[in-house]
Order: structure tokens, then sequence, then C-alpha cells
């Protein structure tokens, strides 16, 4: 009797686990190991947050939690932060205040996405918030009129104050010995993504175009235009920098990464558009049938990523961390752009 017990609770825990790794994805992907070159500095996790001058003597400083990194400076007159993601909760006061005795007197907002900015109610009301028109204006009618949820809540943050000083495309920041550069990009990551450049450190702070040692992230880094996303790269590469804060991952971004960036995006682009010419149809009706019309698109949607994503993949896995989870997804987001724009 005992045995049978045993046993049938042995079947009842297989029966779990087995439908745990059906119904999630993420129990059944044996995924590729994530390349040592993806990794930033190791820190102490129950501390939650790592610290640290980009450049020795500069007073420029990033703050990372492992997924999402900010930029902040002390200039003599106050500290200036580029970005509050809510991820942080109150870690990057925290941070600062484990640096410099400067209070926080100024906060650029790079875009207006919510987990990027969403975290600035940790910072004293009364201090200049400065970004875009571009990004005041969608701030504006994201917190305006009714809503489910406030602005923030799915990432944990809160509704952000709007900006108290805004530029159209350019604005030279000069706080005590800070002098910081802000430049609308072109549409690509969002329509009014703003670079913060540090000329005289030869630091840039764009967030959301690469992720230092890995593929951009689902669907492209979810980029409003692909065209401008592109694009964006190489603009980057034009200001004169050696150290980017990208505002993700655990490690900052060098030169090479955006180089390698741009050619796993091109790589990406013409996989597709291979694809897109060579996969057929009517071999995907012939799988799916015609009665279903969602799914016989679906199929065929389905054949051009994967064509894509097989060859994209033999080339980056084991280069770039999460090659293996994402390209799909980036291949797929890239076919829907080249047909329809
Ligand atoms: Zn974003």
């Amino acid at each position: 009797m005992k045995k049978l017990f045993f046993s049938a609770a042995a079947v009842l825990l297989t029966t779990l686990v087995v439908q745990a790794q059906i119904n999630t994805r993420t129990d059944t992907v044996i995924a590729a190991p994530v390349p040592y070159t993806a990794y930033g500095p190791q820190f102490d996790w129950s501390k939650g947050y790592y610290v640290a001058e980009i450049k020795p003597g500069t007073g420029v400083y990033w703050v990372t939690e492992g997924s999402h990194q900010v930029m902040f400076m002390t200039t003599g007159k106050g500290v200036v932060v580029v970005d509050a993601p809510p991820i942080f909760g109150d870690k990057i006061s925290r941070a600062i205040a484990e640096v410099t005795k400067e209070p926080v007197t100024h906060l650029i907002y790079t875009h207006y996405h919510a987990d990027h900015i969403a975290g600035a109610y940790q910072f004293p009301k009364g201090i200049k918030i400065i970004s875009s028109e571009g990004i005041k204006n969608r701030l504006r009618e994201l917190q305006s009129g009714q809503r489910e949820v406030p602005f923030g809540t799915f990432v944990g943050g809160k509704p952000v104050e709007l900006p108290t000083g805004t530029f159209k495309n350019n604005y030279v920041l000069k706080v005590g010995n800070k002098t910081i550069e802000l430049q609308v990009l072109a549409a690509s990551h969002t329509h009014s993504d703003v670079a913060v450049y540090l000329p005289k450190e030869k630091i840039l702070n764009a967030v959301d175009f690469v992720w230092a040692g890995w593929i951009p992230f689902d669907g492209l880094g979810e980029a409003e235009d692909l065209n401008g996303y592109l694009a964006v790269q190489e603009r980057l590469l034009q200001f004169d920098w050696d150290v980017m804060v990208g505002g993700h991952v655990g490690r900052l971004a060098n030169r090479q990464d955006v180089e390698t960036n741009i050619t796993y995006i091109n790589d990406v682009k013409n996989a597709v558009m291979k694809a897109l010419q060579t996969t057929d149809y009517m071999a995907a009706a012939k799988k799916a049938g015609f009665s279903n019309t969602f799914l016989t698109v679906e199929t065929y949607f389905d054949m051009v990523a994967h064509a894509a994503s097989k060859e994209v993949e033999a080339k980056w896995v084991g280069k770039l961390a999460g090659a293996d989870v994402w390209t799909y997804n980036n291949c797929r987001r890239m076919m829907m752009w080249l047909r329809l724009n």
C-alpha cells in the first residue's frame, strides 16, 4: 500500500513536472551559454546595485543592478542624473549618496518609456527636469485623461513629473564643472530619443540602441522606426566617445559593440529579405490548408522568420548573448517592417 502510494505520488510529481515543461517556454528551452563578454562587473547582489566612476577622476558615474544602467555626475554645484528606471526603487539615490554629498539638482529624460523614467519619484521635488519637447508632449499625452492604470504601473513605477525645461533639437546644459550636450536623434527607438554627450569626458549616454554583449532586445529593441533604428547606430559612432551608457545590461558599451550591433541588425535584415524572396506561400498553404486564413498566414510568417533566424543564429550564437533566445522575434519584427514599409 505504502509502495503504491509512493508510485502514485511519483507519477503525479512526474506529471506535474512534465506539465510545467509543456506549459512554460523557459522550462523547455535549452539556452546557449551566455558568452563571458556579455557580463559586467561582479557585485554584491544582497546590496542590489553596483556603482562606480566610469572614468577615474571625471566625477561621472554609472549604476547598474545587472539589467538596467543609469549615468549620473557630480558638478560641484549638484548632481545631474540621466533617467530613473523604476526597477532600481530608491537605489539610484542610495548609490549617489554613497559617492557624493552633493544633492541631486537636475534630471534628464532620454525618452518617454516608463521603464527608464517612472522611478523619478525618488528625487526631491523642485529639481530641474530637462528633456526634448517631443518627450514632454508624449508624457503629457500618456499621463492625461482616463487610463485603466497610471503610467509606469506595469514596470513598478509611478507617474513622472513633466519636464520643467525643454528644447527642440539641441541644448547645451552647463552645470558647475560639467558641459552636457543634449541632442534629439532621428526617429528610431522612439520618435524623440535624446543622446546625452559629455565632450570633455568623451562619454555618451544613449538608451535602448545597443545591449553591450547581447543581441538587441525582443522585437529589435521595440524600435518604433526600424530604418531610423539602423541609421541611428551610425549616428552614435559620429560622436567622439569611447564609453557609452546604453541603459541596459550589466556592462558599459564600447565602439566595437556598436559596430557589432550594426552587423547583427544587417544580418537580420538580409536574412529576412532573402527568406521573403525564397519562401513559397503555397508551401505554407499546403501545410496549413486554406480554410483557416489566419493559420495559413501564420504558417507562412513562421516559415520566413524561422528560415531567417536559423541563418542568423548559426553566425551569432556563442558570440552575442541571447542570440538563440530572440533572433526569431527580431527576424519576425524585421519581416513585418519590410513587408509594410
Ligand atoms: Zn525604451
